[in-house]
C-alpha cells in the first residue's frame, strides 16, 4: 500500500514532521519516496515585475532555498534507506501534486494538514484540503 510515497512539501515545520512518518513506513512496505515542491505561480506578480533586476535576484534566492532544501531531504531520505526522486515544478500547488501523483504512479499520499499559513482557526490548509477531496490514492494527512 505505501510502496511509492508522494511527498508534497513547502518546506513548513507541519511538512516536514511527515519526514519522521515517512521513515516509519518503511516497516509497512516504502521502497520509494517523490518528494515534490511546486513553486507556486501566483507568488510573484510577474506581469508587474518580468525584467526587473530585483525580480531575477528574488527568483535566484528562491532557487538556491529550494535545492538546498530539496537536497536535504533527500539525503535524509536516502540515508533512511529510501529510493528518492526530487521534483520541482513550476504552477498551482494542488494541481502539480495530483498531476504528480498519476504521473508518477504512486500509491500513497504524505501532507501536512497545514504548511506555510498555519492559520490557527483553518482545520485544513487549502492545498491540503483540495488534494485530500481529489487524489485517487490514500492520503496521510499529518497534523499541526
Ligand atoms: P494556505 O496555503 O491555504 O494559506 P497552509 O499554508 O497552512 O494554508 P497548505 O498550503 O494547504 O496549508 O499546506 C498543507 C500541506 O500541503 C503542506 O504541509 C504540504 O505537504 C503541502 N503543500 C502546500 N504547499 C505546497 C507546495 N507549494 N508544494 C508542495 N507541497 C505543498
Ligand atoms: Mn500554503
Amino acid at each position: 500500500m505505501f510502496e511509492r510515497i508522494l511527498y508534497p512539501t513547502d518546506f513548513s515545520d507541519v511538512a516536514k514532521k511527515g519526514l519522521d512518518f515517512i521513515k516509519q513506513l518503511r516497516d509497512a512496505g516504502a521502497k520509494e519516496v517523490i518528494v515534490l515542491h511546486v513553486n507556486d505561480i501566483r507568488g510573484i506578480d510577474l506581469a508587474v515585475l518580468p525584467a526587473s533586476k530585483d525580480y531575477m535576484e528574488i527568483e535566484r534566492a528562491l532557487e538556491k532555498i529550494i535545492t538546498e532544501e530539496m537536497g536535504a531531504i533527500e539525503d535524509e531520505l536516502k540515508g533512511a534507506g529510501f529510493k528518492v526522486k526530487v521534483r520541482v515544478e513550476k504552477g498551482i500547488p494542488f494541481r502539480e501534486i495530483l498531476r504528480v501523483e498519476e504521473e508518477e504512479n504512486v500509491s500513497a499520499i504524505v501532507v501536512g494538514s497545514h504548511g506555510k499559513s498555519n492559520i490557527e482557526e483553518m482545520l485544513l490548509g487549502s492545498v491540503s484540503e483540495k488534494v485530500i477531496r481529489k487524489a485517487r490514492n490514500p492520503v496521510l494527512v499529518i497534523k499541526r
